[in-house]
């Protein structure tokens, strides 16, 4: 029987679509279609099911026990600033962490602050773990505004930032915080000997069990830092962070990682206002008050040299610059972009956001909700861009 012509072109073209259909989804990455997919927030990757990374996982064992003589543990500790007035929130967070998963691994939990701890903090704090507790003041030095800002220019800048509404912009604690946490705390002395740190702010909340050992995931498979959430910053907040960093990599270019996420900093398609706004930054970054990383990183050169030109620059006074923006430029420049980990499996709040995954080990959260909070807060959702140009790792 003859078929005409155009039915059999017809055909033949419908096969082709189906096989490329297939090939699509079958092909190992699949990378074409889900990075678009996830581009346009049709679909977050949290609505799908979500188990545990890939790689060599340590399980818990009674080598994890507190004060265990043979500790499976590495050098490595929860870390958190905070205040003796936040006593109730920090016991929250760590009921959270503790509960899902820190009472299997009793890592030691180290609390710095800038005032000395009160002894009602000390004592239920340390009720409400069985691993070491530490408690660190923050030497002065690392602390308090330096000597090179001057005040009557700080206090004109604040005015300014008021009227940008950038919250916290006069209160001189918040700039000294986010100074502290960008450049500081790895420095203190009390964490001399340990590389890993995994941030906890008071208030946060977790909602999965995780049962592996997350300081050796980061180590066994050659990781530095990981995030769960990924934003936009409000540029006003940083007009001058990027030009800065531009200047530092005219005298720096070699510290430049040849792998970078430099086109997730600088992209200027999705949202283009606020590259334009932060000078060429798309101000996308890592939310910071949640962080789990190697301190080295930290502590290399490239990052003390960029550091210390921010800080001269004065930026963290005279605008607001946040531990967020300035850990995330440095990451996604001078670190190999595959050795920044999305933790899609810890289900994590900080208000007003979540990242909460399709998976029977969370509790608590709505799968795949990005915000309790106006609907608008969805578009500060950077991990698009981030699954975009680095992937999802
Ligand atoms: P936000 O998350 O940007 O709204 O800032 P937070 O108020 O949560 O502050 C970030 C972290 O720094 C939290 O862990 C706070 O407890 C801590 N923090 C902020 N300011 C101070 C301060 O002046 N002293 C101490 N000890 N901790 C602070
Ligand atoms: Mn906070």
């Amino acid at each position: 029987m003859a078929i005409a012509r155009p039915v059999r072109a017809l055909a033949l073209a419908a096969a082709l679509v189906w096989c490329f259909f297939i090939w699509q989804l079958l092909s190992p990455s699949g990378t074409a279609m889900t990075k678009d997919k996830y581009l346009s927030f049709e679909r977050d990757p949290n609505l799908d099911p979500t188990g545990e990374p890939e790689g060599k996982l340590i399980r818990a064992s009674e080598d994890y026990a507190p004060g265990a003589k043979n500790s499976a543990r590495i050098n490595a500790t929860l870390l958190a600033l905070v205040r003796n007035e936040e006593l109730e929130g920090m016991l929250q967070a760590m009921r959270d962490l503790e509960r899902t998963w820190n009472h299997k691994f009793n890592y030691p939990w180290t609390f710095f602050n800038d005032v000395p701890f009160s002894e009602e903090f000390k004592k239920r704090t340390r009720a409400v773990t069985k691993a070491e507790v530490r408690y660190e003041l923050i030497p002065k030095e690392h602390w308090e505004m330096p000597s090179w800002i001057n005040q009557d220019l700080y206090h004109e800048s604040v005015k300014i930032l008021e009227e940008k509404k950038i919250q916290y912009a006069d209160k001189i604690s918040y700039h000294q915080m986010c100074r502290w946490n960008s450049g500081m705390f790895y420095k203190h002395p009390a964490l001399a000997n340990t590389q890993y740190y995994w941030r906890v702010e008071p208030n946060v909340h977790f909602f999965c069990d995780v049962d592996y050992d997350v300081f050796r995931y980061m180590h066994d498979n050659n990781k530095t830092y990981g995030f769960t959430i990924n934003l936009y910053d409000a540029p006003a907040s940083i007009t001058t962070l990027w030009p800065e960093t531009e200047k530092f990599l005219a005298e720096h270019p070699e510290y430049v990682h040849e792998n970078s996420a430099m086109n997730w900093l600088t992209d200027k398609t999705r949202r283009p206002d606020h590259t334009k706004d932060a000078n060429g930054y798309s101000t996308c970054h890592f939310w910071s008050n949640f962080e789990i990383g190697d301190m080295n990183f930290w502590r290399s050169k490239a990052y003390e040299d960029y550091f210390n030109h921010l800080d001269r620059a004065g930026g963290f006074f005279y605008e607001r610059w946040g531990d967020a923006p300035v850990h995330s430029i440095a990451l996604g420049l001078f670190e190999d972009s595959s050795k920044i980990h999305w933790f899609r499996d810890i289900g994590y709040q900080h208000i007003p956001f979540f990242n909460c995954p399709n998976s029977p080990k969370c509790k608590g959260c709505v799968t795949g909700r990005f915000t309790d909070g106006e609907a608008w807060l969805n578009r500060e959702d950077c991990r698009p861009n981030w699954f975009k140009y680095v992937g999802m790792g």
